[in-house]
């Protein structure tokens, strides 16, 4: 990591930015602020004035619907939460629509959860309508759909939906706002226990793919908020793995949507990595679940990281989980590491019924052949083998 003073290094052409805004910002302590939410309008505006398309991510449906449903402390079940996000949805909604209806922007909400990410053709239609309304100069509006979503169905935290979201529109930019000014570097004697004087520390304006800041990030989170910090860097760190420069700034002042797209140096910003991934490449890799997993040998191991080969049955050790065609499954190799991901052309009892065995048996064993490979290649992302969380994706591909 470092700390240039200077200007930030150049963002190339902007088109397209997403920009999340959480529900400590909008919402603390279970009320909107509309003075928030009218300044998040004006700066969204500014931004757009610009010429920029925006995608805001907002959070803030279980924060502002609590206390309607009768709590006076934020839900702790699973379903006070789908509740109370039911109370709070549309009053979000309604104050900033009136506040950007100030600003002559008409605004477009969407609610999304996991299924609308992992099934490609739910996928593709919430692109299509993206697309609809930015050309209308409409601003989408997302949040996850929070009364529907319980704990299987839920992407989980609205960090994560920005990155997923970032892909989903091929954004130029991810911004996340945050309560901080960005991740924080602790002093020695603070560490990152959420106990440091948070006004004193420095914010770290550059980070690298490769830095290692986990020492620097803080396990705070807002009362509503689902993951703080951890997950607005790991959020970060996807997008700008997949090629996506991300920011995590203040969203506590005004006026800094536009510095932070002119590149003054605000809040901290994950670099890019160098490669980018291929559209449906990315939509493979930002699923957010494998359905199951197939072990193969040493040798399709091999050919599959080495030689850009599809893995066929005969490369097959094992197949686990009951999934179907088109599933994501994880690529383990025979020590049980994950080393890839990809979509299936069968289901997991016929490849457990054709595993070791070569292509031209499909038709004796199975009694039909649908494709040759079990994982065609274009359907195969590998897993970055730096990476340590398992989402970074690297397939050597240029985006196309
Ligand atoms: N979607 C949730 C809400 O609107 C918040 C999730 C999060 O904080 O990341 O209340």
């Amino acid at each position: 990591m470092t700390d240039a003073r200077e200007s930030r290094r150049d963002f190339g052409e902007l088109g397209r930015v997403v920009v999340k805004v959480g529900s400590g910002i909008i919402a603390p302590a279970g009320r909107l602020d509309p003075h928030v939410i009218e300044r998040m309008a004006e700066d969204v505006t500014a931004l757009r004035n610009t010429g920029l398309e925006v995608v805001l991510v907002v959070s803030g449906a279980v924060a502002a619907g609590y206390l309607g449903m009768g709590r006076e402390q934020p839900p702790t079940t699973v379903v006070e939460r789908q509740a109370a996000a039911a109370v709070g949805q549309y009053q979000l909604m309604t104050m900033f629509a009136r506040e950007f209806e100030k600003c002559d922007t008409v605004v477009a909400q969407l609610l999304m959860m996991q299924e609308d990410i992992e099934n490609r053709r739910r996928f593709i239609s919430a692109r299509h309508t993206l697309q609809e309304l930015l050309s209308r100069g409409i601003l989408p509006i997302i949040n996850e759909n929070d009364p529907l979503a319980d704990d299987e169905a839920k992407i989980g935290d609205n960090d994560h939906l920005a990155a997923l979201v970032t892909s989903l529109v091929t954004a130029d930019l991810l911004v996340i706002l945050s309560t901080v000014a960005g991740v924080l570097r602790f002093g020695d004697k603070d560490g990152p226990s959420g106990q440091a004087d948070l006004d004193g520390a420095e914010v770290i304006h550059t980070i690298e793919v490769d830095s290692d800041i986990d020492g620097h990030i803080t396990d705070d989170q807002s009362e509503t908020g689902v993951g703080g910090m951890r997950a607005k860097v790991r959020a970060a760190r996807l997008a700008s793995d997949w090629g996506v420069p991300t920011i995590i700034a203040s969203g506590m002042e005004s006026g800094l949507l536009e510095r932070i797209v002119d590149g003054d140096e605000i809040g901290s910003l994950f670099v890019p990595g160098a490669k980018r991934l291929s559209e449906r490449k990315r939509w493979i890799a930002i699923r957010t679940r494998s359905r199951g997993s197939i072990v193969v040998d040493d040798g399709a191991k091999r050919a599959l990281l080495e030689r850009g080969a599809s893995l066929l049955p005969a490369g097959i050790l094992d197949v686990g989980g009951d999934f179907g065609i088109g599933a994501r499954v994880d690529l383990l190799d025979a020590t049980g590491t994950s080393f890839a991901v990809g979509i299936v052309s069968y289901p997991a009892s016929e490849i457990a019924r054709m595993k070791g065995r070569q292509s031209k048996e499909y038709q004796e064993v199975l009694g039909y052949k649908y494709v040759e490979e079990i994982v065609h290649r274009e359907d195969l992302v590998l897993l970055d083998p730096k990476a340590s969380n398992g989402e970074s994706f690297d397939d050597g591909e240029e985006d196309g």
